[in-house]
């Protein structure tokens, strides 16, 4: 096992990395920018260092700064979090060839993944359903004739997409010359990768991810799916598991293909596939997110198994002491993810200086956080300043407990967005679990689309408008 663990993030990833490194015994390197000097992850951590300036391209991005920091600290192994450096195929190369463990899946499989056309064709190959969709297109002709062959509405998606972004509605195609163009535009600036293909797109569908942890011996285990349909902005708000709308032999089949796609490309640690499910009892798959996402803590919540520390784990090369026979789902958990920003104003980013903080607490109550009284929280990161994350029996109960917990949190300082999770979980349709990936759209209605700032649901719009 590792003596020495140096967590590449920020926020309350690092936190919740830094809390199992010292429930195993394991010391810890924080690394900050010049930003985040009084951030909590800072103070937790045994050991820290400052890798640069404000901007995440000088600091938590910049890999010499953080390798360095790895060989003056003799951290032996480095977690990167999600976001970030997380799926950064170069990095976690680097990292090996730096005598380095990067906790994740190999550099190969990161590539293979983060490329989502080639996934496709990996998963064709795995016999694993995927989204109607079309190979690489490099021009606007030959993204009509594939839209035309495939059957509109269709989407546009950049092949290195991530966070949303890169992604265009098309319902017909007179629209198609103007959104290939900006997708194409937007995914060059984003991820350096202009490359784009098409998918039909599903409406209704519903966003169910598999959880997957996949050891050096080759031992895959799924601890089932989280149900991610409330989004917005393609955002996700909201997730729960088990997903309220999923039928066991539908699950069952999601698992096995998750397992045979997870064993496929030689997967190891932990890992995300995400599939799009329609009404039908059909489901696609659509990415796979080679990293810890963010609402793995519901799962960890029905299952009873702590992702990270397994992450841990099997970097080190430990094997999996249970197999799939011993994954059992109890009870129904629900995140919030609850974001500094301001409901008057478009919903966006706010932040400011915590004047009180009051958490919630009770049996199956979990808030994962960075925040403190009278932290400043700065201007230059990601909106999300807390997860909670709440356990019962019933979902009927779990709603109540969130519901109950919401009211409890008090974070005085700045805007949140925990009305709008309220209103979520008053909402007769989430009530009843009976909820798509527009569901954002119907619970908000117009407000809620003007909300949209880029990508799929502005080209919605422009679409019907
Ligand atoms: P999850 O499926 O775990 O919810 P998200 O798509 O929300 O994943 O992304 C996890 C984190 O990484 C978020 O903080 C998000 O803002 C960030 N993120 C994801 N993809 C990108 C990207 N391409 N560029 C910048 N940030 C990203
Ligand atoms: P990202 O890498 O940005 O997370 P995804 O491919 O996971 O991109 O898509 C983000 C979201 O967009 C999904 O969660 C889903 O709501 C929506 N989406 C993606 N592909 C489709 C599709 N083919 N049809 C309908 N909705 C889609
Ligand atoms: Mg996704």
């Amino acid at each position: 096992m590792f003596s020495k663990i140096l967590i590449a993030n920020r926020g309350e990833v690092a936190v919740r990395i830094i809390r199992a490194c010292k429930e195993m015994g394991i010391n810890t390197v924080a690394v900050f920018s010049e930003a985040d000097r009084e951030s909590l992850h800072v103070s937790l951590a045994d050991e820290s260092i400052c890798i640069g300036p404000a901007q995440v391209k000088d600091s938590y991005l910049n890999m010499t700064a953080v390798l360095s920091a790895a060989a003056v600290t003799g951290a032996q192994a480095i977690h990167p979090g999600y976001g970030l450096l997380s799926e950064n195929a170069r990095f976690a190369r680097l990292c090996k060839e730096s005598n380095i463990t990067f906790i994740g899946p190999s550099a190969d499989v990161i590539a293979r993944m983060g490329d989502k056309d080639q996934a496709r064709r990996t998963m064709i190959e795995a016999g694993v359903p995927v989204i109607p969709g079309s190979d690489i297109v490099t021009s606007v002709s030959q993204a009509k004739a594939e839209a035309a062959r495939i059957g509109y509405p269709v989407l546009v998606k950049a092949r290195s997409g991530g966070g949303g972004r890169g992604i265009r509605l098309v319902s017909a195609e007179a629209q198609m010359e103007q959104a290939f163009q900006t997708a194409a535009a937007e995914a060059a600036s984003a991820f350096g990768d202009s490359g784009l293909y098409i998918e039909k797109y599903l409406k209704p569908a519903k966003h169910i991810e598999m959880q997957i942890l996949c050891d050096r011996q080759g031992n895959v285990v799924c601890l089932g799916e989280r149900e991610c349909s409330v989004q917005r902005k393609n955002q996700k708000l909201l997730e729960e598991s088990p997903s309220p709308s999923l039928s066991q032999p539908m699950r069952e089949a999601m698992i096995e293909a998750a397992i045979r796609a997870a064993k496929a490309v030689g997967y190891e640690n932990a890992g995300t596939l995400e599939f799009l499910a329609d009404r039908q009892g059909n489901f696609y798959f659509m990415e796979m997110n080679t990293r810890l996402q963010v609402e793995h803590t519901v799962t960890e919540m029905v299952s009873g198994v702590d992702i990270v520390k397994w992450q841990i784990r099997i970097a080190a090369g430990a094997s999996l002491d249970f197999g799939q026979k011993d994954v059992v789902i109890r009870g129904k958990a629900i995140e919030c993810r609850i974001n500094a920003e301001d409901p008057d104003h478009d919903c966006r980013p706010s932040a400011g200086t915590v004047k009180l903080l009051h958490t919630p607490g009770g049996p199956w109550v979990r808030f994962d956080t960075f925040l403190y009284q009278e932290y400043t929280v700065p201007p230059f990161y990601d909106s999300m300043v807390g997860k909670l994350i709440v356990k019962a029996n019933s979902r009927e109960e779990a709603i109540r407990k969130m519901k109950a917990s919401l009211c409890e949190l008090v974070i005085e300082g700045f805007p949140t967005n925990s009305e709008l999770q309220l209103k979520i979980l008053s909402d007769a349709r989430f009530a009843a679990g009976d909820y798509d990936t527009d569901f954002m759209e119907q619970l908000t209605g117009s407000e809620g689309r003007q909300a949209h700032g880029h990508g799929l649901a502005q080209a919605e719009k422009g679409g019907q408008a």
